[in-house]
């Protein structure tokens, strides 16, 4: 589990916004894995995923707070959280500013169009050359398809580890563009489902929230969050 750690982005989340914003720039290739414990827990037992996450043309971000708190318990210097949710929103402000191509893959039919109607009205600047919902469509199609469609960048957002093993899959069509897998962001930012109150969000309980507001993600919850805690308590001990 350590070495998952020692690939954490640990700068505070401007500097990582400016990395980001010196690939789209140059033109650089970027695949960015938002990390809950989730993340760690699902690579340390998949192979795939945790190849994935191993590999060096992965970067991957703090996105929960269990992700943070932990590193701080291992020892090591992680800033603060940088999001999905914040991720995405960063990303289409400087496809705005920048007249960028944007592709767009996930969540049901009503919350994407939603989504790209918005970004319609609000990002004038974006060009969006793909967007497809996450249960209709072939989705290696929608990377073939968009593979010729010189994109700058590309949310998917189909829940850990589908988004990442997708991306993966086909990261080696592409010469350029930030690739993330941005879990339910989708759903946050279409406006269809709140996001935790601002309350929440200051006080790092958006986990909370989620729970008491989607009651079926409490088994997940508890199978990857708190099992992960003991381990990295165990870790700490160890060390
Ligand atoms: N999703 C999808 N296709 C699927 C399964 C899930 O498009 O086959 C979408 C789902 O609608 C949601 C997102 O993937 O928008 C996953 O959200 P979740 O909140 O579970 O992800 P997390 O942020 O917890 O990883």
């Amino acid at each position: 589990m350590r070495k998952y750690f020692d690939k954490l982005v640990g700068t505070p989340k401007e500097e990582f916004y400016s990395v980001m914003e010196e690939n789209l720039n140059k033109n650089k290739r970027m695949f960015i894995i938002t990390a809950n414990p989730e993340t760690f827990e699902i690579a340390s037992k998949d192979e795939e995923f945790n190849k994935i996450v191993m590999d060096e043309a992965t970067t991957i971000v703090p996105d929960g707070i269990g992700i943070v708190k932990a590193s701080h318990m291992l020892g090591y210097q992680v800033k603060e959280r940088i999001t999905g949710v914040d991720l995405a929103v960063k990303l289409l402000e400087l496809a705005n500013e920048k007249k960028l191509n944007v592709a767009l893959l996930g969540a049901h039919e009503e919350v994407i169009d939603a989504f790209v109607k918005k970004i319609g009205k609000e990002y004038k600047g974006i060009k969006i050359v793909a967007s497809a919902n996450g249960y209709d469509y072939d989705k290696d199609q929608f990377f073939e398809t968009i593979k010729d469609l010189d994109v700058d960048v590309c949310l998917i957002a189909l829940g850990i580890p589908a988004q990442e093993k997708l991306i993966y899959k086909h990261l080696n069509k592409f010469k350029k563009g930030v690739f993330v897998g941005v879990g339910g962001s989708f759903d946050v930012l279409s406006g269809m489902k709140k996001r935790a109150p601002k309350i929440f969000q200051k006080l790092n309980l958006e986990w909370l929230y989620r729970i008491t507001t989607e009651p079926k993600r409490i088994k997940r919850f508890y199978n990857s969050n708190i099992k992960f805690m003991f381990k990295i308590k165990k870790m700490k001990k160890q060390k």
